[in-house]
Formats: structure tokens, C-alpha cells, sequence
């Protein structure tokens, strides 16, 4: 089977190195569980602008380029190389390719097809939609954890990685991964 892994907040954590780097910046205290909406402007205020060009000083820090994978990510990502092909689909801006290409290298080393950056996070360009890349791609299951990329395409097996921003009733289609451990029983469940 063909599946589109998401990085961010799935492969890798990035939520928690973005929120320490506002508080940092800005003197705030909040923590990811706060963060009940996928916009983060939502939560901690300012425009989108604010939050996208936060994001875009972010992607310069080394806390950025070290981001670590989420827990079992790696090793079940690994087992699930062998039986299918696996693609990351990132709403990442093509500006970070080549630290995206060297985080996947250092921790997903041969595991994946090849990544799509889709530039939802650009704020020159306009991004694709996600779903775009994954009906290209022919995916048979798709693990994200934004409800908005994949709530339109009830053709798809969807498998959520559960985050706070997502914790809402899922449709028929959508299946919540509490962790990692949970994702080769649903895959095998849907295959
Ligand atoms: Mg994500």
C-alpha cells in the first residue's frame, strides 16, 4: 500500500520546541495542551502574518534543525518501509528542503519515497492542498494529525495522530492513533 506520513506533529515534534521558543521570546508560559486549536494565532494571539513569520524565525533555530521524532516513530515507521511505500507529505515551505531532507536522513534513514512540501506555511506563495499530493500520490491511508487537510476526502483511510487540536468525533473514514504503537493494528486493520 501507498501512505502519506505527515511530519510535523506526527514524525516529528514540533509543537513543543515552537511553543519553549515563543515563551522564550515573548515571556509566556504556555504549554501544548493549550493549543485546543491548529492555529496558533488562536491560541497566543496576533495575525496569521505574526504567527508565520514566528514560524519562519523558528525554522532558523538550531532547535528547529534538532527537532526530535515522536515517540516510536522512527522504529515503526521502519517496519512499516519494509511492506509498503511510504511518502512524507509536509505542509513545510520548500525553503526548509534541505533540513527536512537532513532530519529524514538522520532519523527515517531509507524509509521514505520522497517528501512533498506543500507550502501552507509560505508566506510568498500560496500552498496546494494537501489532498492534491496524496490523490497523485494514489495513498491508500494518510497519517496527519490537521483535521483540515483531510476532513474533504472521505475516500481515503485516514489515520489521526492524536493532538489536542484534534480531538473531536473523527467520521467513518478516520481512525485516532493515541500513539505510534497504535498505527501497524490500524494499518493492518484497513490494508
Ligand atoms: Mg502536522
Amino acid at each position: 500500500m501507498k501512505i502519506a506520513i505527515d511530519l510535523d506533529d506526527v514524525s516529528f515534534n514540533i509543537i513543543e520546541p515552537l511553543v519553549q521558543y515563543h515563551n522564550k521570546i515573548h515571556g509566556t508560559s504556555y504549554t501544548v495542551d493549550m493549543f485546543t486549536k491548529y492555529s496558533l494565532e488562536e491560541v497566543w494571539g496576533g495575525t496569521r502574518e505574526d504567527a508565520l513569520r514566528e514560524i519562519h524565525d523558528f525554522y532558523k533555530t538550531p532547535e528547529f534543525r534538532d527537532i526530535k521524532p515522536v515517540l516510536d516513530a522512527p522504529e515503526i515507521i521502519k517496519e512499516l518501509a519494509k511492506e509498503h511505500k511510504l511518502y512524507a507529505v509536509t505542509s513545510r515551505t520548500q525553503t526548509v528542503k534541505h533540513i527536512t531532507c537532513y532530519q529524514i536522513c538522520k532519523h527515517l534513514p531509507g524509509c521514505i519515497e520522497r517528501v512533498y512540501h506543500t507550502n501552507n506555511f509560505s508566506r510568498e506563495h500560496v500552498g496546494i492542498p494537501k489532498s492534491d499530493i496524496f490523490y497523485e500520490i494514489g495513498a491508500d491511508i494518510v497519517i496527519e494529525d490537521c483535521l483540515d487537510h483531510v476532513m474533504h476526502i472521505p475516500d481515503i483511510n485516514i489515520i489521526i495522530h492524536d493532538r489536542p487540536w484534534n480531538r473531536v468525533e473523527l467520521p467513518k473514514n478516520m481512525h485516532r492513533a493515541k500513539t505510534w504503537k497504535d498505527i501497524p493494528g490500524i494499518v493492518k486493520k484497513v490494508a
